[in-house]
């Protein structure tokens, strides 16, 4: 015990002395800031007054994700200090039991910690939020700006921030976020409740108003990084010389909700890393992003495009409705297959309708209306479940009807803001492979499990490996808590039963009940979320639906809404990007292209082109004259036809083609009829494979 306060006494004392010495170096600061710097350090002198004597000190055990263990001391020993021990490097940050954990924050309990780089999601993210947390320092310091929101996205990191010069020199910024970092200023954390917060950011009214959009609870978390405080509600690295790399992309302005005229509030995106070498794989990626992405595949493959007399949704042109009408038609064929039917609904409902769902006291901002006949006032539909749970109490039902898989592939609509659309991934007008299912508590297991039978049988076909996420009851949240535990452990049966990796994502779940989330990876490692498996004990109440039981009583059904691909234009998207536009045969607009060469093999290949059409596939014909037969094969393999059938006059006595994959393969002289057999084969059991 007394080894291990000398211990703590000790890092105490050389991080403060660390801080002091960096705090002395970078002290040049306008009053607005110093006068944050030190209602900050009043809060944070009086939290550790408070902290002093909360941790008791007692012997841990640290388990690895490599099996290894570790012994430590309660509120002593920190994943850092287990990093260093056991020679692991590149660590930026930790989870602790699943939960995201600062290297520098001491362990508590007895737990399994992972320790991970800026190879993982988890670790880019917190490098960016820092990054972003040394960017907001310089432009306030360096350049004057006055600094509103800061933090990481997908994309990089990013501050938002107000400039009355907007010139500013992009590279350089770039250079002294470099210079600052190197002075390994250390991350300070604090958690503050609304008043301590609005105390500390009194100067300053938009970057209250965004802090208040961000506090989803009591309290907020905020961060001394030299001179400046950020607000970070993720952790971060332990001090600021971690990263060696910044580079600035863009300065864009940013909308805020419910703007009406310009804040004048400008994001400058970065990104920064630990090294030369992360840069490089970022950039590599970067490339490999741009060459995948789905706008330039649809422009190129001729799939889709937009207008702006209907922003936010897609006009699909033939080749793209092929793609849109075969992976419907994939998941219809499960849905014979597992139970649902398929019901068809309106798309116009009586804002009555939406005042009885909630959707119009939480959600109406979101959705489309349309007046008619003077006052009555009529909304496009965001999701089908209210019509759903129509269907269901337009007649008595029975238990013995039970469970109700309803399927649904309306057109739905939401009001996204103009500046937050972009291709396929971020639309107005979209459609969900929906469907929800009404059934008994006592059957809830099995449907769940059921419904994650039907997203792994779908994403095998695609490729995916996928993991499941368990989302439990956020607070505030509707319901009664057993109700809630009930459903949060049938839950928990239904995926040790399905028996794939899952992980606990707690108070996550909707406010109307908990959800299984499926986080798909795709070929270049990128994760999705598009799967979902939904319960809800709010919208049965608020319809009042019941069956009638066993029993002869009423009761109350469970509903689940459940989607497998999600928004069909975003798993296009997606699937463009994941096949970097080499479609697989089932789902390829462009299957086979037929080249005649020589005059007399015309007909001929005229028969071929008809015989696969007729036999339901893509197939076209290249009989240019002025194109040589090099030139016609080289332009089927860029428009990503799968297969090429070269047709002379050998062909044309024997009854064969010649064929070769779209990678360049002979695959040689083959008869027709064998050619058509194999090709329908691939495609009706959905294959990967180009060979036959
Ligand atoms: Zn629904």
């Amino acid at each position: 015990m007394a080894v291990a306060q000398l211990f703590r006494l000790v890092i105490c004392r050389s991080v403060a002395r660390a801080t002091l010495r960096v705090h002395r170096r970078y002290s040049k600061v306008c009053p607005a800031s110093s006068e944050r710097l030190r209602v900050f350090e009043s809060f944070r002198e009086k939290h550790s007054n408070k902290r002093r004597f909360e941790v008791p000190e007692t012997r841990l055990t640290i388990r690895l994700a490599d099996g290894r263990t570790v012994k430590g001391t309660a509120g002593v020993t920190t994943p850092l200090f287990v990093a260093q021990s056991v020679r692991v490097k590149g660590a930026l940050v930790s989870k602790v039991n699943g939960e995201l954990w600062e290297l520098g924050r001491p362990l508590e309990a007895d737990c399994e910690l992972q320790l991970l780089g800026f190879d993982t999601i988890e670790g880019r993210q917190a490098a960016w939020r820092t990054g972003a947390c040394v960017l907001g320092g310089v432009l306030e310091k360096v350049f004057g700006a006055e600094v509103c929101r800061e933090g990481a996205s997908e994309l990089g990191l990013y501050c938002d921030h107000l400039l009355d010069n907007s010139a500013l020199p992009l590279s350089d910024v770039g250079d002294r976020c470099k210079q600052a970092a190197a002075l390994k200023l250390p991350l300070s954390r604090l958690e503050l409740n609304t008043e301590e917060v609005q105390e500390l950011f009194q100067n300053s009214k938009l970057r209250m108003q965004l802090v208040e959009e961000q506090m989803n609870g009591p309290t907020i978390t905020v961060y001394r990084c030299g001179d400046s405080i950020a607000v970070c509600d993720s952790p971060l690295l332990p001090h600021t010389g971690l990263l060696k790399v910044f580079k600035t992309i863009q300065l864009s302005p940013v909308t805020l909700a419910n703007q009406t005229e310009s804040s004048g509030l400008m994001r400058l995106l970065g990104v920064a890393f630990p090294g030369e070498k992360d840069k490089e794989e970022w950039e590599r990626e970067q490339e490999e992003a741009r060459r995948r992405d789905h706008r330039r595949i649809g422009t190129d493959q001729e799939l889709f495009f937009f207008n702006d007399v209907s922003p936010g949704s897609c006009f699909f042109l033939p080749k793209g409705a092929y793609i849109y009408n075969t992976l419907t038609d994939f998941i219809k064929s499960e849905y014979r297959r597992r139970g649902f039917n398929e019901v068809v609904t309106p798309t116009l409902y009586s804002t009555a309708l939406w005042e009885r769902s909630g959707h119009w006291e939480h959600y109406s901002e979101n959705m489309f209306t349309v007046t008619s006949e003077g006052s009555q006032t009529y909304a496009l539909k965001p999701m089908n479940c209210p019509a759903h749970c129509l269907m269901f109490e337009q007649r008595v039902r029975s238990w013995r009807e039970l469970p109700l898989r309803w399927a649904d592939f309306g057109a739905l609509h939401r009001n996204e803001l103009s500046g937050a659309l972009g291709g396929l991934t971020r639309v107005r007008r979209f459609c969900q492979d929906d469907a929800h299912i009404f059934c008994t508590p006592e059957q809830l297991e099995e449907e769940i499990v059921a419904c994650l039978d039907f997203v792994r049988s779908v994403y095998q076909v695609f490729g995916f490996s996928f993991h499941c996420l368990l989302s439990t009851r956020p607070t505030p949240c509707l319901g009664e808590p057993e109700q809630w535990d009930n459903a949060e452990q049938q839950l928990e049966r239904s995926l040790q039963h399905f028996g794939e990796c899952w992980e606990l994502n707690p108070g996550d779940g909707a406010f109307y009940g908990p959800k299984i989330d499926i986080q798909i990876k795709d070929a270049i490692g990128r994760q999705h979320q598009c799967a979902t498996i939904q319960l809800d004990f709010q919208l049965p109440i608020r319809f009042d639906l019941q069956y009638v039981g066993r029993d002869g009583q009423l009761h109350r059904p469970v509903m689940i809404h459940r989607a497998v691909l999600g928004s069909l234009e975003r798993m296009i998207a997606i699937l463009a990007e994941n096949f970097g536009g080499k479609w697989p045969l089932w789902l390829s607009p462009a299957q086979v292209m037929v080249i005649p060469v020589g005059g007399n093999s015309e007909s001929y290949s005229k028969q071929v082109v008809r015989q696969f059409c007729e036999a339901g596939f893509m197939a076209d014909l290249n009989d240019d004259q002025g194109a040589t037969l090099n030139k016609k094969i080289r332009s089927a393999q860029l428009a990503q036809y799968n297969y090429i059938f070269v047709v002379g006059d050998k062909e044309s006595e024997s009854g064969t083609v010649n064929v070769r994959s779209r990678g360049g393969k002979q695959l040689g002289r083959r008869p027709t009829e064998e050619v058509l057999t194999s090709l329908t084969q691939l495609r009706d059991t959905r294959s990967n494979l180009d060979e036959f």
